[in-house]
């Protein structure tokens, strides 16, 4: 499971790779998502 944060609405989106084949936004379906991690945050655009 890894959590990201949406760039449209900005809350936290959990989502689990294997199950979920897109990264996007569970609340606004927005497709640009920041990964969110202890110390590095990368971004993350899915196509
Ligand atoms: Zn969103």
């Amino acid at each position: 499971m890894m959590e990201y944060k949406c760039l449209n609405c900005g809350k936290n989106v959990q989502l689990d790779l294997k199950s979920a084949k897109r990264v996007i936004c569970q609340f606004c379906g927005h497709r640009m998502l920041i990964k969110i991690r202890p110390k590095i945050a990368k971004r993350v655009v899915a196509k």
